[in-house]
């Protein structure tokens, strides 16, 4: 057994209910698990010590959207929607002929770059997901791929209908051969609910039959307008229904009323000039709301969850603290683990210390990289 005493913390955010924030805090972590925390003063002893000099430490971030299966590369089309182009759902073909001619290698590859880049941002929980495959062979590869490499996999077959497929033949299809093999690799299920992908009786049949197979589920809905993806992720016990940047005030409630989290992706909507999600609206109703990155080559090609922060607080007027919690626990929430996204006693020791001495300089100094030092249960990941 060996443990770690991180001291010298100037601000400890710990997202347990009971603890909350503290200040002058140590913590310690024995074989990958937090086994203590309180004040500095009082800390037991331990094998290796270090002191973090007065830094804030805080729980690595719960990313618990992203689309890291993926080759090639959409610059040109990102170019265009910056001189005025409109994004819609059928770009994501682009990225699926790439994929589907890259080799195993170069999919593992991407993705294990993309992960190691968002580690050394204070990333420490990762979901991903297959959806640019879209047939069976291909999307049974990115869900084996993925599986041995990121925290959670998704099954994303009913992202798109492929170019010149039929829609129900291609529901069928999901549902059918590619579930039953994809299936075993994967814990959840999700489904782009939109104009332009998947309508409300094509998404309630990927779901239902996702459910059958006892996946998780989770919804993509209410990017590009008000719509069925909410109501129905809600409707069929989604862990999580994300994008939810239009809504209706039958939405928020529904939300509000639901174990089902609204997880914003405010870096897709920067990045496709969509409005920003109501999150002011979702909050004060009482709804569960995370933040994630959306990483993907199209609509939203980063993997920093500080800037999806900063962007929560200076534009979508959520507070400092709503916002981390929404980057940590609430993302957390979104996965239903409930291992993560905080650092009580017996959770896994995901440690992330700014170079900063409270999180509120995440959003009081924007765009300037804060991450000092990353663990990863336990383990020094920078
Ligand atoms: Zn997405």
């Amino acid at each position: 057994m060996t443990s770690t005493l991180i001291t010298g913390i100037g601000e400890l955010t710990t997202k347990d209910p009971e603890l909350g924030r503290l200040t002058d805090a140590a913590l310690v972590f024995t074989d990958g698990l937090v086994a203590w925390v309180g004040p500095a003063t009082s800390a037991p002893a331990a094998d290796a010590r270090v002191d973090v000099e007065g830094r804030a430490v805080l729980p690595g971030w719960v990313d618990s959207h992203t689309h890291l299966l993926f080759a090639g590369d959409r610059t040109a089309e990102f170019e265009a929607r910056m001189a005025g182009t409109s994004y819609t759902a059928g770009g994501i073909a682009v990225t699926v002929g790439a994929t589907r001619a890259a080799s195993d290698r170069e999919v593992e590859d991407n993705l294990r770059r993309h992960i190691a880049e968002a580690v050394s941002q204070g990333t420490t929980t990762i979901e991903t997901k297959t959806g640019y495959g879209l047939n069976v062979v291909d999307e049974v590869r990115s869900a084996r791929i993925a599986a041995g490499v990121a925290d959670e996999v998704t099954f994303l077959g009913a992202h798109l209908v492929p170019p010149g497929a039929d829609a129900d033949e291609y529901v069928a299809l999901v549902i059918g051969d590619m579930l039953d093999a994809v299936a075993p690799h994967v814990r959840w299920a999700d489904v782009f609910c939109e104009q332009g992908a998947f309508d409300e009786d094509q998404s309630r049949a990927v779901l239902e039959a996702s459910r059958a197979k006892g996946l998780g589920l989770r919804v993509h809905g209410n990017q590009l307008g008000e719509g069925p993806g909410v109501r129905l992720a809600v409707e069929v016990g989604a862990a999580s229904v994300d994008h939810c940047t239009y809504l209706s005030s039958a939405d928020v409630d529904a939300l509000a009323g639901s174990s089902t989290v609204a997880t914003l992706l405010p870096a897709c909507d920067l990045s496709t000039r969509q409005s920003l999600p109501p999150a002011r609206r979702l909050l004060d109703a009482g709804a569960t709301v995370a933040l994630a990155s959306n990483c993907n080559p199209g609509s939203s090609y980063t993997t920093s969850m500080a800037y999806c922060i900063t962007t929560a607080v200076l534009q979508m007027r959520m507070t400092i603290e709503e916002a981390v919690t929404a980057a940590t626990l609430n993302g957390a929430k979104a996965l239903r683990r409930n291992d993560v996204g905080h650092l009580s006693p017996g959770a896994r020791a995901d440690v992330h210390v700014l170079d900063a001495p409270s999180t509120t300089h995440l959003a009081y100094r924007p765009g300037v990289p804060l991450t000092r030092a990353v663990w990863r249960a336990g383990v020094r990941q920078r």
